[in-house]
C-alpha cells in the first residue's frame, strides 16, 4: 500500500512511519481476550522503560483519550483531602492544568510566571514555604505553546524538599529528550501516543510511583472515568483497561515501542536535534525572530513572531505549504501572534530543507518582503 507522506510540523500528532500505519491494520479482535491483555502487559512495562523508571517503583495506567486526559487523571485523582496544588505556571499548559482545579473545585496556587521567562525557583520554594498544605506541585516540561523549557529537577527538588509529590506534563518532551525519573525527581509524568513515540491518537499514560497511587486509594474521588487508582487496580487484577481500550492504536504503539528501541534514546534525541537546528537555520536565513531565547528552548519547537508585513497572511502560506505536504501551525502568545515549526516525528534534516524551499517559494509569491520585515 502506498500512503502519501506528510511531513507535520505542528505540535503532534507528528508524522508516523509506513510500519506504525500499517501496524493498525490486523484481524478483528476483542480486547477482553486473554491475547490482547498480554499485549498490553508488554507496553505498560516498555512505558516505564522509556523514562528509566524500574518496575518495582514506577508503573504506566493507560487511559482512552488525548494528553489533556492525564493532566485531568493526574490532579483530580491524587490530591488527599484538605491538601492543595501548586501549579507552576508558565503557559497554556499549566493554565489548562489550573481550568482542571477550577472544573474540580480543587484548592491551589496558580503561581504565574511570563511565558516568555522559566519560572523562579525562589518564588516557588517561598510559596512551598508559606503553604505546608500544598501537597501537589504540578508544571509542565515543555510548555509547548512557546517551545521554553521548564526546570523540573530543581521544581521536583522543592516539592520533596516541603513533602509534596511532583507531577510533571511531559506530553511534549516524552521519549524526544531524555528523561530520568530519578533524577528529574518526578513522582507522575505523561505522554500521548501520538508525539514523541510516534505512533497514532487516542491512546494517552501516566508514568508514576506504585506505592503514590495505591495510596491514593483513599482519596477524594472526584471522577469516575479518570481516577487512576481505579484504572490501575483493574489493571492490575485482570490486565485490562477498564473501558473499551483504542484497539488499533494500540497496535500502532506497540510498533511504535519497537521502533523507538531499534532508534535508540540518544540517537532519537539527536535526531530530533538536528531537525531543530535545522528549522533555526531556515528561519534564521528568512529573518524570522523567535519567542524565546534560544537557550532556553527545550529543543522541539520554535515560536516564530509574525512579521510586520501587510503581504503576511499565515492562511496563505499555510495552504501553500499544506498543498505540498508540509503543515505548519498558528499560535497566539499572549498578544503576540506566531506560527509553530516542531521537531516531532519521523522526519529528519533533509524533510526541513525541503519544507523551507517550499516556504520560501510561499512567501515570494504572495510578496512578503525577504528578509521578513518587523
Ligand atoms: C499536546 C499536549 C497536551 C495534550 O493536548 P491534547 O490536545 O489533549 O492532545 C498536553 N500537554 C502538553 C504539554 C502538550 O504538548
Amino acid at each position: 500500500m502506498n500512503i502519501k507522506r506528510n511531513v507535520l510540523l505542528n505540535p503532534g500528532p507528528s508524522t508516523t512511519t509506513d510500519t506504525v500505519k500499517m501496524a493498525q491494520v490486523v484481524p478483528d479482535i476483542c480486547p477482553r481476550e486473554k491475547e490482547f491483555a498480554g499485549l498490553m502487559k508488554g507496553l505498560r512495562e516498555d512505558l516505564v522503560k522509556i523514562v528509566h523508571g524500574k518496575n518495582e517503583d514506577y508503573t504506566s495506567v493507560l487511559f482512552c483519550g488525548s494528553g489533556t486526559i492525564n493532566i485531568d487523571v493526574c490532579l483530580n485523582s491524587l490530591l488527599p483531602e484538605g491538601k492543595k496544588i501548586l501549579v507552576v505556571n508558565n503557559g497554556a499548559y499549566s493554565t489548562r492544568a489550573v481550568e482542571i482545579c477550577e472544573f474540580y473545585g480543587m484548592p491551589h496556587i496558580d503561581l504565574k510566571f511570563p511565558v516568555d521567562e522559566r519560572p523562579d525557583l525562589a518564588k516557588v520554594e517561598e510559596i512551598l514555604k508559606n503553604n505546608p498544605d500544598i501537597a501537589l506541585v504540578h508544571t509542565t516540561h515543555n510548555e509547548t505553546g512557546t517551545g521554553i523549557l521548564n526546570p523540573i529537577r530543581e521544581i521536583g527538588a522543592l516539592a520533596h524538599k516541603y513533602g509534596a509529590i511532583f507531577t510533571v506534563d511531559t506530553t511534549s518532551t516524552y521519549a524526544m529528550r531524555p528523561i530520568n525519573v530519578y533524577e528529574d525527581n518526578i513522582d507522575f509524568c505523561m505522554a500521548s501516543a501520538q508525539k514523541g513515540l510516534m505512533a497514532m491518537t487516542g491512546l494517552s499514560f501516566v508514568v508514576g510511583r506504585t506505592a503514590i497511587i495505591e495510596e491514593s486509594k483513599n482519596y477524594p474521588k472526584r471522577s469516575y472515568y479518570c481516577n487512576l487508582f481505579l484504572q490501575y487496580d483493574y489493571f492490575e487484577k485482570t490486565g485490562e483497561m477498564h473501558f473499551t481500550p483504542p484497539v488499533q492504536t494500540v497496535y500502532a504503539t506497540i510498533q511504535a515501542l519497537k521502533e523507538y528501541f531499534e532508534e535508540g534514546e540518544e540517537a532519537k534525541w539527536a535526531r530530533h536535534t538536528r531537525v531543530f537546528e535545522a528549522i533555526h537555520k531556515g528561519l534564521d536565513e528568512l529573518g524570522f525572530k523567535d519567542v524565546i531565547k534560544r537557550d532556553e528552548q527545550a529543543g522541539l519547537v520554535v515560536s516564530a513572531v509574525y512579521p510586520n508585513d501587510s503581504n503576511w497572511d499565515f492562511e496563505k502560506v499555510h495552504d501553500y505549504c499544506y498543498e505540498r505536504g508540509f503543515t505548519i501551525y498558528p499560535g497566539k502568545i499572549s498578544t503576540t501572534n506566531t506560527f509553530r515549526l516542531c521537531a516531532l516525528g519521523a522526519i529528519d534534516e533533509e524533510d526541513i530543507v525541503e519544507f523551507f524551499k517550499v516556504f520560501r517559494e510561499a512567501l515570494e509569491k504572495y510578496e512578503i518582503a525577504i528578509p521578513v520585515k518587523y
